[in-house]
């Protein structure tokens, strides 16, 4: 316990550490203090400030918050928590994820910041600040990934998008993260494993079950066959909300064969104030998310 827990704070100051003094830049990328060419992305204050996940804010397995405000078991084990045992859930129904790995909880700088990468067009889009933050978050999640796990999956894939909204997006802003981490990691990036089928459309405002619903069907992936090699596979998305779509993902490498799927996000949401609306610090844009009232006690469960 106490290596552990050495482990984990020595994380933390690491973490810190890449958010200050990985790159040079004059200004911080977030609150724009000048901070000097030694510096950067980020001045001492916004690294500290950053909401890091710590091990007990979620279960290990699925990710779902450790929040007392769940209901029944769920409630019990998010109050009492200070271990990595896994949710009740997990525990009874099991998960098709072997575990979930988020670098922040969602709440500021996240709730602004990550939907600017993914909306090159919005008030934030092209900044390159915004890129700067997002590749120390990968640092971040990458060096805690090999300070807990000694062996790792065996490549890298992403949550894809439909082929119409690729086309009208451009990009995928999941891949653009998976790149990352797979060149930081070593690992293959294989964005052709998996493929979404059919187009959902927006997520946001559904309920968990209504997402479940939503998604049934909605990926496909290429057969792993045993003698390709291992088949142990990191799938990499940008936020979790509900959980349902990495579940909906992962039950389709399953079903191809992997061995193991290793989720990993930059942020999870969390109960409370900060999962219900964001208004980004240079004004304009509001970002919404289902809040746990108006979605019922499943959607509370996140990954
Ligand atoms: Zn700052
Ligand atoms: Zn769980």
């Amino acid at each position: 316990m106490a290596m552990a827990m050495g482990r984990i704070g020595r994380f933390f100051a690491g973490a810190a550490r890449l958010l200050t003094t990985a790159r040079a830049t004059g200004a911080c990328d977030l609150c724009g203090r000048w901070i000097g060419e030694a510096d950067g992305p980020l001045c001492a204050r916004c690294a500290a400030r950053m909401p890091w996940w710590r091990r007990a804010d979620g279960c290990p397995r699925c990710g779902m918050p450790a929040d007392p405000g769940l209901p029944g078991s769920q409630a019990a084990w998010g109050a009492g928590r200070s271990s990595a045992a896994p949710c009740p859930r997990c525990l009874v129904e099991g998960s098709p994820l072997h575990l979930c790995l988020a670098v922040t909880r969602y709440a500021e700088p996240l709730p602004w910041l990550l939907p600017a990468f993914k909306n090159p067009k919005g008030p934030l889009g092209p900044r390159a600040t915004v890129w700067r933050v997002v590749d120390a978050l990968v640092d971040a999640l990458v060096d805690r990934l090999r300070s807990e796990h000694e062996v790792l999956p065996d490549r890298v894939a992403s949550i894809p998008l439909h082929p119409t909204r690729l086309r009208r997006r451009g990009f995928n802003h999941a891949d653009l993260i998976a790149r990352r981490i797979a060149a930081r990691l070593g690992r293959p990036f294989d964005p052709a494993l998996l493929a979404r089928i059919r187009d959902t459309g927006s997520q946001a405002g559904l309920a968990a079950p209504e997402r479940r619903a939503n998604l049934r069907g909605a990926f496909r992936a290429r057969t792993l066959q045993p003698a390709s090699g291992p088949r142990r596979i990191f799938l990499v998305d940008d936020v979790l909300t509900t959980g349902s779509t990495l579940d909906a993902a992962a039950n389709a490498l399953l079903e191809a064969g992997a061995d193991e799927v290793w989720a990993l996000v930059l942020s999870a949401t969390v109960a409370g104030p900060a999962r219900r609306s964001h208004r980004t610090p240079v004004g304009g844009e509001v970002v919404r998310e289902p809040t746990p009232e108006a979605s019922g006690p499943d959607s509370r469960r996140v990954c």
